[in-house]
């Protein structure tokens, strides 16, 4: 039974030391909150209990039971609804939305850590209030001013609960084919189809689930351009805000799946009878627009998942490698035996594990600063710098970090040994519930789609470029340090610097849209890659000038070795798929469908 520590340290080091923690707390949207080290620690301190003490034990369980579906709907598994109860009455729900929702209005930033917490802890659990948020956003940004009045406070207190519904069964990644229809009828619609692989579609936990669904309205031209969004509400509101009449839409089946066995995937019937009611959000035909906005902030989401899992997993591998005795130190043959962290091999898979995580985690808080900074900054040039920053990074944050996530959680299995391989220690479900996470909210094909095929072009290479600027600024001035350390890491970083920089004019410099797509992927892991030593070149800055200033601790000690790690041992898979991004993907084009 692996059990969860919130790195409550490691987030503190990674926001106070690489994120602009202090000039979000300068804006004004934050000004109230008077956000310091202080406060910072204090919301950690506080969401890392509820997630070892209330999450992380109904874990294992949840996967063990799953969840049930009977004619009244989903049933959760034991403890979820009294952890979901405990959650939304410690006011974690709303801590990122705004104060005037009813929300704590604190920087994504600082979500983002307890975001990590909660998937860490339990991913199953952590999705219901992951597709609240995106929902709230979505309401947010593209509702009607009665619309964010009549949902908003009920969903950002977590009474209510809010889904995405865009899949159907031909409509996957591509969502031009949704088919559900929306006939108006007085001031709403009344909506007809089925809805597939829908997350906490249904349960008891809250009083009412608030779904957005992607439909289409009788004269809606085809494709795209054709999809509305609508909010329909699993019991309708009644102009006092409280539940009424149950609206047509049910919950018909529920997936049995590799992972996350406690997240109630649905197959949900709109409109089996009289039509479920629905609310157009926005004008008709640009429900796709809107609904980025939720994908986007759930996108996000899910590349924290990636780094949640990868948490989890190495915790529970570097404890069983504390603890497994087998074998004896390398050129001894008699003598004590020992545990397993001895060996070599065993230690290389752990630093694997320990520096990718931190990477991912870096990269994820640093894109929450900007998320913070884009949304929130007075100058609209600094704030579209932000977001035009952030555009690039969604798709990394998402793709890289899910990908690792697994490679993680596999190796988590593999120190293991056999016992990874069966049930009892917990390390196969870390693998099972991280495996989906390169799969919903766009695929890893879609998100390297979208920064190859769509960011990356968007202002001709400009943000990329920039990115790549900052990174070598950092290369260059570590290259002055007087330790061996730092000027080994801005060489590896350069490096770096140059296959970003090589693909990059690759990418923007082919017409050939087959073979940019064919390597999409690729320059996707290799951008991940480059930005993660980035961040580690900026940790191991960070915790050599506290060893230098006499803060001669453990902790800054392992900072350092761990990215001089991840340069000698991760960051060289930039050159390989370098190599690879420039053969343009010719051999990948080349068979005929019958030859596969
Ligand atoms: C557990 C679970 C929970 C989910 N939760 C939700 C939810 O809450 N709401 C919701 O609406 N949906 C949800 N989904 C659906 C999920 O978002 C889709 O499964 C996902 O978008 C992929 O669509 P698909 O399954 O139809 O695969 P397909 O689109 O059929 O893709 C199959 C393969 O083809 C590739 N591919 C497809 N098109 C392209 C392309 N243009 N370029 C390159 N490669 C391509 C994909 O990368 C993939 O490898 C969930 C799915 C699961 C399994």
């Amino acid at each position: 039974m692996t059990t969860y520590f919130a790195p409550t340290q490691d987030m503190q080091f990674v926001i106070n030391e690489l994120t602009n923690i202090s000039e979000i707390a300068t804006l004004p949207a934050f000004a109230e909150e008077e956000i310091g080290t202080d406060l910072v620690e204090a919301v950690l301190e506080e969401a890392a209990k509820l997630a070892t003490e209330v999450l992380a034990p109904i874990n294992k369980t949840g996967d063990i039971q799953g969840i049930t579906l009977n004619a009244e709907g989903v049933i959760p598994a034991d403890g979820f609804a009294d952890a979901y109860q405990n959650f939304i009455e410690g006011g974690w729900n709303g801590i990122g939305c705004p104060a005037e929702f009813g929300g704590q209005g604190l920087p994504e930033l600082i979500n983002t850590a307890t975001q990590e917490m909660w998937n860490a802890a339990n991913m199953s659990f952590a999705l219901c209030p992951m597709l609240t948020a995106a929902a709230i956003e979505a309401i947010r940004r593209a509702g009607s001013d009665a619309q964010k009045a009549q949902f908003l406070p009920q969903l950002v207190s977590g009474e209510w609960t809010g889904t995405m519904n865009l899949t159907e069964s031909q409509a996957g990644s591509d969502l031009s084919a949704v088919r559900c229809r929306a006939v108006p009828e007085d001031d709403y619609y009344r909506l007809f189809g089925q809805k597939i692989f829908i997350t906490w579609g249904d349960h008891n936990m809250a009083e009412n689930i608030i779904h957005l669904v992607l439909a289409r309205t009788p004269d809606a031209p085809e494709g795209v351009k054709g999809i509305s969004l609508f909010i329909v509400p699993k019991f309708l509101v009644n102009p006092d805000g409280s539940s009424g009449d149950r609206n047509d839409v049910h919950a018909v089946s529920v997936e049995h799946k590799l992972g996350i066995h406690a997240s109630p995937t649905c197959v949900m019937a709109f409109g089996d009878k009289e039509g479920a009611i629905g609310y157009l959000v926005g004008e008709e035909n640009k429900g796709l627009a809107y609904m980025f906005i939720m994908m986007n902030e759930a996108r996000f989401k899910v590349g924290i998942q990636g780094l949640a899992i990868g948490e989890r997993a190495y915790q529970a591998a570097r404890e069983y490698a504390k603890d497994r005795v087998q074998g004896r130190p390398i050129g001894t043959k008699s003598g004590e035996r020992v545990n397993i962290m001895h060996h070599p091999d065993v230690r290389r898979m752990l630093m694997m594990m320990k520096s990718q995580n931190e990477a991912m985690r870096a990269l994820a808080y640093v894109t929450a600063a900007h998320m913070d900074m884009a949304n929130h900054h007075p100058d609209p040039a600094t704030r579209k710098a932000h977001q035009a920053r952030l555009d690039v990074l969604i798709p990394v944050v998402k793709g890289w970090s899910t990908e690792l996530g697994i490679e993680v959680a596999s190796l988590g299995i593999q120190i293991h040994g056999g016992m990874g391989f069966v049930e009892e220690t917990g390390a196969c479900q870390h693998l099972r519930d991280a495996r989906i996470a390169t799969i919903y909210e766009g695929t890893t094909g879609i998100q390297a789609a979208d920064l190859a095929g769509r960011k990356l072009h968007m202002d001709n290479g400009a943000t990329m470029r920039a990115l790549i600027a900052d990174i070598e600024t950092t290369a260059k001035a570590l290259s002055r340090a007087s330790h061996d350390d730092l000027t080994a890491i801005s060489q590896g970083l350069a490096d770096g610097v140059q296959a970003l920089t090589e693909a990059t004019d690759y990418m923007l410099g082919t017409d050939d849209m087959n073979a940019v797509m064919a390597v999409s992927v690729d320059y996707m892991m290799l951008t991940g890659y480059v930005c993660g030593g980035w961040h580690m070149a900026r940790a191991a800055q960070a915790a050599h000038d506290h060893l230098a200033n006499g803060q001669d601790s453990g902790f800054h000690k392992a900072k350092l070795v761990t990215a001089c790690f991840y340069i000698e041992h991760v960051l060289p898979k930039a050159n390989a798929l370098l190599s690879s991004v420039k053969k343009g993907g010719t051999s990948i084009m080349r068979l005929t469908e019958e030859q596969f």
